[in-house]
């Protein structure tokens, strides 16, 4: 399950037509089909930071033991910017979730999940401020959904399997992590600090909580009380919170306003600190 667009090989499953949402494509899954559950065998699912805050909730696990207990990091781009796949079941390429009567997390299963067996490809043009959105037929050879005689329209697939509310929940994300790879060489490599608040704020939810609650904070942005009351209490406001979090420090959109000068003054600190330091360690 899942499959990277870039890959139009010959060989590849993505059917190289571009569909729109009222385009028809002919596909069905259920429990009836003799390759039932074959898709969650062999998984390859890359984890959106709703898709973890949904599963996290579901396990009753903290962001970070859900991370450390499910996921396996990867590299999403040649700057080394963080991406989480689902991990394996000990020793197989079979998702943990998957039991004899389906998905053991059905209504909580990632967005990858939701999606197969289509496929998205989000492009902005020069100087639009949205994306675009087309999608693909990805056919697997083990998947017999397509010989389904049931036809739909894109937009009416992405309603049934509840897509619309995952996209919209990761819609800012996804705008970061297309901007930082149309970026590319122009901005050169991102330093080690912003990729590691890239991953914190991405998918480390309480990590980003406790970031969020230190007086160091505070010092530099200016949250209104009842807005940070919110945001202690309610993971879905902090994670919105977070992608505005990271196009401000990411890309310097103005987003959460600072006070003034004091951005300057934590950097001058940061970096006596570092100075200090260094000459300790000289000496
Ligand atoms: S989360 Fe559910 S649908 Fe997705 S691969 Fe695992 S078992 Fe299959
Ligand atoms: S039809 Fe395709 S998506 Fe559905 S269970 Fe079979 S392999 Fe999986």
């Amino acid at each position: 399950m899942s499959q990277a667009l870039s890959d139009l090989s010959p060989q590849s499953p993505i059917t190289p037509v571009k569909l729109d949402l009222d385009d028809q494509f002919q596909f069905a899954c259920h429990n009836r089909i003799a390759c039932f559950n074959k898709c969650c065998q062999s998984i390859d699912i890359q984890l959106t930071p709703y898709d973890i805050l949904r599963l996290k909730t579901r396990l009753g696990l903290t962001a970070r033991e859900f991370l450390f207990r499910h996921t396996v990091p990867f590299e999403m781009d040649g700057h080394g910017v963080p991406g989480l796949k689902l991990r394996t079941r000990d020793e197989t390429t079979q998702c943990p979730f998957l039991t004899e009567q389906g998905c053991g997390v059905y209504e909580d299963r990632p967005t990858a999940c939701r999606y197969y067996a289509l496929g998205l490809m989000s492009m902005r043009k020069k100087d639009s401020p949205t994306d675009e959105d087309s999608y693909f037929v990805v056919k697997e050879e083990h998947c017999l959904g397509h010989d389904e005689p049931q036809t739909q329209t894109v937009r009416a697939y992405r309603e049934s399997q509840g897509v619309d509310v995952y996209d919209d929940m990761n819609r800012e994300w996804r705008q970061v992590v297309l901007k930082k790879r149309s970026c590319g060489p122009t901005i050169g490599k991102p330093s080690d600090r912003s990729l590691q608040l890239f991953f914190l704020a991405s998918y480390d939810l309480d990590g980003f909580r406790d970031f969020v609650g230190t007086p160091s904070f505070d010092e530099v942005y200016v949250v209104a009380p009842e807005e940070r009351e919110r945001l202690m209490q309610d993971d879905v406001a902090l994670m919105r919170f977070a992608f505005r979090f990271l196009k401000q420090s990411l890309f310097g959109e103005n987003t959460i306003p600072e006070r003034p000068g004091a951005m300057e003054k934590r950097l001058a600190r940061r970096k006596e600190r570092l100075e200090a330091g260094a000459a300790g360690e000289a000496r």
